[in-house]
């Protein structure tokens, strides 16, 4: 069985950054990437909303709000050099209820702790000079805000790993760990073993059966919500500039349905929505998988959840099976939409970690146990914080494990 120094499990944009901050710090490495798919980005990092997010939302000094920032400058220096597409479009952010207009002007407070460049609060007037067609009563003007393709920034960072010579095996399910006091060995699916000196686990929806697997029995379990868009079709996409955004629910780590220009061809998604999943991994309507039900319905900060936020739940089932209430939400925005302008688009599962009392894990989770480092959750903005995460586990693993390395590139 041949040695690694470091084995990374799960090759989505978090797994495969990582390898990529490792490769360019600890340049002689040997290093192992194990995924369980076929192909790479196969779940979140390649079913997402493309959106190259500011930082506007978060907890000040929360890992979200710092990773976002620092990540965002990084992740652009890559698309450059690299010559992938991207778009520095800007996004409104629309208050169309009275009651929501606080919500608004704490938004617009927390983008500028933040240090988010440029925000701007505008009336109706000054909205519609941005989005022609929107409809609302106040906004905030995030200039900095854009889109990108996530999946192909994590294509081309494989293809530079493996330039590098970074072992890249797919169709690897990662079954058993041992963390053992030297070393770490890993058990796939297929019977393959692989050992390491140390392990840094990036696995996404799965992150929380990996670390049982591992043998540590973190208190917080991973729901899966399934993320619906719509697409406008070609006639309407005028309707949409760019982005617009709903103010959301500060209760919730949802951003609420909102209307996305995507990069590849140019269409406009409408969503995701947040509907709870009985399947981690099937990117549509109505899979069961009887062991991920299993493993939602048997623990008791899902139901404590369920008991907080059931009228959400509820509402988001009826608009996700009745169009017509989709529909409606949609317009509040953007008015002149009707049914003929939608048709079904594509569906992403979001892992959203929740602890035993029932509350939505918000933050990124990063958690060492011995030779180990568990990525636990890294939801929404993660595909945008990419870069920085990586810089941070990196970090951790330097601190924890005495890894001597080269200064992070910027
Ligand atoms: C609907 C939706 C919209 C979003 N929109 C945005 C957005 O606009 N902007 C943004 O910044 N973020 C967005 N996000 C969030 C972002 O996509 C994720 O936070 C990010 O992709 C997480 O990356 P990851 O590598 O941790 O997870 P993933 O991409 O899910 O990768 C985890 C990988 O681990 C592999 N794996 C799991 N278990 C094992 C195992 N046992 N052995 C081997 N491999 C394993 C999986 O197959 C997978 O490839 C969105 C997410 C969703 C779902």
């Amino acid at each position: 069985m041949e040695t690694y120094d470091v084995m990374i499990v799960g090759a989505g944009i978090v797994g495969l950054t990582i390898a990529r901050e490792l490769s360019q710090r600890w340049p002689d490495a040997r290093l192992l990437l194990l995924e369980q798919e076929h192909s790479l980005a196969a779940h979140q990092s390649g079913h997402n909303s493309g959106v190259i997010h500011s930082g506007i939302y978060y907890r000040p000094g929360s890992l979200k709000a710092r990773l976002t920032l620092e990540s965002r400058a990084r992740l652009l220096r890559f698309l450059d050099e690299e010559k992938l597409p991207y778009e520095i479009s800007g996004k409104l952010v629309v208050a169309v209820r009275p009651e929501e207009l606080a919500k608004l002007r704490d938004l617009y407070e927390n983008g500028r702790v933040n240090h988010v460049p440029g925000i701007r609060l505008m009336g109706q007037e000054a909205m519609r000079e941005v989005e022609p067609h929107v409809r609302g009563l106040k906004a905030i003007y995030v200039p900095s805000t854009g889109i990108t393709d996530y999946r192909q920034i994590a294509l081309r960072v494989a293809e530079r790993l493996a330039e590098r010579g970074v072992i890249i095996q797919t169709g690897e399910a990662v079954k058993r760990l041992q963390i053992q006091p030297h070393m770490v060995v890993a058990e796939t699916q297929t019977g393959l073993q692989a050992a390491a000196r140390y392990l840094i686990a990036a696995a996404g929806i799965q992150a929380d059966r990996l670390a049982r697997a591992a043998g540590l029995k973190p208190a917080s379990r991973i729901i899966p919500v399934r993320g619906g868009y719509w697409t406008l079709l070609p006639h309407s996409r005028h309707l949409v500039r760019s982005l617009i955004y709903p103010v959301p629910d500060p209760r919730l780590p949802f951003l609420g349905v909102h209307f996305t220009r995507r990069i590849s061809d140019q269409a406009v998604w409408v969503g995701p929505n947040a509907v709870l999943a009985s399947h981690r991994t099937q990117h549509r309507r109505g899979a069961l998988n009887l062991r991920d039900l299993a493993d939602t319905a048997g623990f008791p900060g899902f139901w404590r959840l369920a008991r907080r936020f059931w009228r959400f739940g509820a509402g988001e089932w009826y608009r996700d099976h009745w169009i017509f209430a989709y529909l409606r939400q949609a317009q509040a925005y953007v008015p002149e939409l009707t049914r003929q302008d939608l048709s079904p688009g594509p569906f992403g599962i979001r892992a959203q970690l929740v602890d035993a009392d029932g509350a939505m894990v918000d933050d990124f989770r990063i958690m060492s146990a011995g030779r180990a480092i568990f990525v636990l959750n890294a939801p929404s903005p993660a595909a945008t914080a990419s870069f920085a995460i990586a810089r941070h586990v990196v970090d951790e693993g330097a601190r924890n494990f005495g890894w001597t390395l080269l200064p992070p590139q910027l």
